[in-house]
């Protein structure tokens, strides 16, 4: 069984009538039912419970991290995001969806700015595999498509991804890079675009099979932690 914890930071299902219709037990809530049972075993997470739901104990006890942030990026304390990234560096995967492009933990981790454009303006998106062969892109079809999305366009201001499998294109005429990995230390994380929190994408079928494709291949590999620092030779060093 894989752990897999669902973070929101639960804000706007609380203050927004018109996302409380679309998840009225939360995003977080609604991910990890998506999710099932079927080879992982789901907890969640909130903004609002001590040190965020993310206890060292919690954090030893995830494979995978979800994080779907928005309006509270700030209210992250410093302290949580440098637990999370440790646990990252050290084999945790991260799985960081939306609008938390702009969350503290994968500006982090990114180093670049992470900003992209962005339109609300019921538009469709159609999703495109680019990379067929990858893990993450299991039992999809070629696209798909969600009716209503948010528009994120290009450019957006990440490194070059370790590795490409989506792209969007949206209604308006934009593209974007949907489905990014990237390796940091033993981790990996991977970003996954669609998600806002006004339309029902997380109950979609293709959004899903994703979410839970990422899962799998972000878990840890089990590969020995590296030692660093000063090292004594495994042979003989002969004398010149
Ligand atoms: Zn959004």
């Amino acid at each position: 069984m894989i752990k897999v914890t669902v973070w929101n930071e639960f804000l706007h299902e609380k203050q927004h009538e018109e996302v409380r219709k679309v998840y009225p037990d939360g995003i977080h809530n609604a991910l990890a039912n998506g999710i099932g049972t079927d080879g992982f075993e789901v907890r969640t997470a909130t903004l609002d419970q001590p040190e965020h739901g993310l206890t060292e104990e919690v954090l030893a006890n995830t494979d995978v991290l979800i994080w779907w942030g928005h309006m509270g990026h700030d209210q992250v304390q410093d302290a949580i995001v440098d637990r999370v990234q440790a646990r990252v560096l050290g084999g945790m995967g991260l799985i960081v969806l939306h609008s938390g492009h702009f969350s503290k933990i994968f500006k982090k981790l990114m180093g670049t700015g992470c900003d992209l454009k962005w339109r609300e303006a019921n538009e469709k998106e159609r999703m495109w595999v680019v990379n067929p062969a990858h893990p993450i892109a299991a039992g999809l079809p070629e696209h798909f498509e969600l009716e209503r999305e948010e528009m994120y366009g290009e450019h957006f201001d990440i490194p070059a991804p370790d590795e490409l499998i989506l792209i969007s294109w949206f209604e308006g005429g934009e593209v974007f890079r949907s489905g990014c990995t990237f390796f940091r230390g033993q981790g990996k994380v991977f970003y996954f675009r669609p998600g806002h929190e006004t339309y029902p994408t997380y109950y979609d079928k293709n959004v899903l099979q994703v979410i839970r494709n990422g899962i799998k291949w972000a878990t840890p590999s089990g590969a020995a932690a590296p030692v660093r620092g000063n090292h004594q030779p495994l042979e003989e060093i002969k004398a010149k």
